[in-house]
């Protein structure tokens, strides 16, 4: 059977029923035409207003993008301090921070926010992001030039920085500019962000935001469930998803392919462990307690979720012999990623000496064990990104809780996972783990804010469709 062809003989969908745009050359990034063939069909369909206004910001990049004569007169503006008035090209600068699962996400949340306010998105490619992800848009590149000048302030930009939107606010810088608008502000939006920087989430502000042509953001969080509940964003954002828990899925399917060298790594893992399994499971598996593993509990904690929901066989400690005709059985493979190798050898040992109840053939792979976080390598890092993507090409799905690495896989396979619980005091919770409501990601540090009233409020009881994460309690996510 050919490979791009399913069993119909209906050739497997490559452009994504129109969320890809066709015409790219297909050898500079592989993944992103070949990808379909590694994946179910998509289950919903991205909404024909979604297709059409990615279109529409193809062509606004097109026009804006690096180098172009809208972006080098954009540019004499930033120098000069001042915006002009309307310019006809306005950006959103992302600035590379923070691990690799939470870059991936906040590329996605800025994205959206440029599709949002008719932006353009420039992408800081940092060491590595050139490395990992191919250009997502037709013809112009998206990653922002080396002489971009305030490229030398990215590491320095902090909420003190008086360029910052929130610090601005504090100030009163706002109110005293006497109508004159700055051409650039910085958007402090990692997890340490105060209620200044929080005042981003609210109509007021972007209404301020929408006549500065040049908004330099810093974050390392989903913030797309804080977008749902600015209300000048509503109509359009139903219009463009429908289904709102696809908002991670389509974006992601949309934005993120991996480069030829990493879709090597990919496509080889997968053909020699994964492919002729009848199943595939993925557990990821990230511990944010100190010491080194493996930990008993954790060990505890998976296997219990796993058996209680099925997803892996019990064993049989009576027996030892246990054999169905040759042949017949069938066979799970479980792709594992962790820091440490401790976890899947432990699994892969259970199942080698003991037969399952089942009579299937349980498999487990673990492609790599880094020991720690090593942001700034390369290698290291290409290896996350495959790790990521090979949990997304499984059937089913256990994350850990709170990880960002695990909330991309879940959203680029379309799979609504099972999470463990965080264990607490060194002790498995109890149930293990608990299947979630949506594919979406979780934000972890949203505000909590009436913008209207000017009073707390509870975020996550405001509409249905943003309701409080399943994994962190005071986190936001769509449903
Ligand atoms: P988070 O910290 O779990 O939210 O995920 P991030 O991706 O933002 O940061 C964790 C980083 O640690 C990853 O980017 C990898 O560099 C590394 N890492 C964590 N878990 C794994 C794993 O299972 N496999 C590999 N290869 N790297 C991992």
């Amino acid at each position: 059977e050919d490979d791009a062809v399913q069993s119909t003989g209906v050739p497997k969908d490559k452009l994504l029923r129109g969320l890809l745009s066709a015409g790219f050359d297909e050898g500079s990034c592989i993944s992103r035409y070949q990808s379909a063939e590694y994946r179910k069909e998509l289950s919903h369909k991205p909404s024909s207003y979604l297709t059409s206004r990615l279109r529409r910001y193809e062509a606004l990049h097109k026009k804006c993008g690096p180098y172009t004569e809208l972006y080098n007169k954009t540019l004499e503006q930033l120098k000069s301090g001042h915006s002009t008035g309307s310019s006809e090209c306005n950006y959103v600068v992302w600035i590379s921070f923070s691990g690799l699962g939470n870059r991936i996400l906040t590329l996605a949340s800025s994205f959206l926010y440029a599709l949002l306010t008719n932006r353009v998105l420039l992408v800081d490619p940092g060491v590595d992001v050139a490395d990992l992800l191919c250009e997502p848009f037709p013809e112009v590149s998206w990653f922002l030039p080396p002489d971009f000048p305030l490229k030398n302030h990215f590491n320095s930009f902090n909420q003190e920085s008086p360029q910052c939107y929130g610090k601005m606010v504090k100030n009163n810088t706002i109110a005293n500019l006497n109508g004159l608008i700055p051409s650039s502000v910085y958007l402090h939006l990692a997890h340490d962000y105060g209620d200044h920087d929080k005042l981003f989430f609210c109509d007021e502000d972007q209404s301020f935001l929408q006549k500065v042509p040049w908004l330099i953001v810093k974050t390392d969080n989903y913030f797309i469930p804080s977008i749902f509940l600015i209300p000048s964003f509503e109509q359009e954002l139903s219009n463009l998803f429908p289904n709102r828990d696809t908002v991670f899925h389509f974006l992601g399917r949309y934005l993120f392919h991996p480069t030829n060298q990493v879709w090597g790594l990919i496509t080889r893992y997968y053909e020699a462990y994964l492919a002729r399994a009848d199943e595939r499971i993925g557990i990821q598996i990230r511990v944010f307690d100190v010491g080194t593993g493996p930990f008993q509990h954790v060990l505890d904690q998976i296997l219990a979720c796993s058996i209680k929901e099925n997803l892996l066989p019990e064993i049989n400690r009576e027996q030892h012999i246990f054999s169905p005709s040759r042949g017949t059985q069938k066979s799970k493979a479980v792709l594992m990623t962790s820091l440490s190798s401790g976890y899947s050898e432990k699994i892969r040992d259970i199942y080698w000496e003991h037969p399952t109840v089942t009579g299937e053939v349980v498999s487990i792979f673990q492609p790599s064990h880094e020991e720690y976080q090593q942001t700034e390598k390369l290698v290291h890092n290409r290896k996350a990104w495959a790790e990521m993507y090979l949990l997304s090409l499984t059937d089913m799905l256990v994350t850990s809780s709170w990880s960002t690495f695990g909330y991309v896989a879940q959203g680029l396979g379309g799979l609504k996972p099972w999470i463990l619980y965080k264990p607490e005091n060194g002790t498995a919770p109890d149930p293990p783990c608990h299947r979630a409501m949506s594919m979406e990601p979780c934000f972890h540090a949203p505000p909590f804010y009436d913008c209207k009233a000017k009073v707390g409020v509870d975020t996550g009881k405001i509409v249905p469709h943003v309701r409080h994460c399943e994994d962190m309690s005071w986190g936001l996510k769509l449903v």
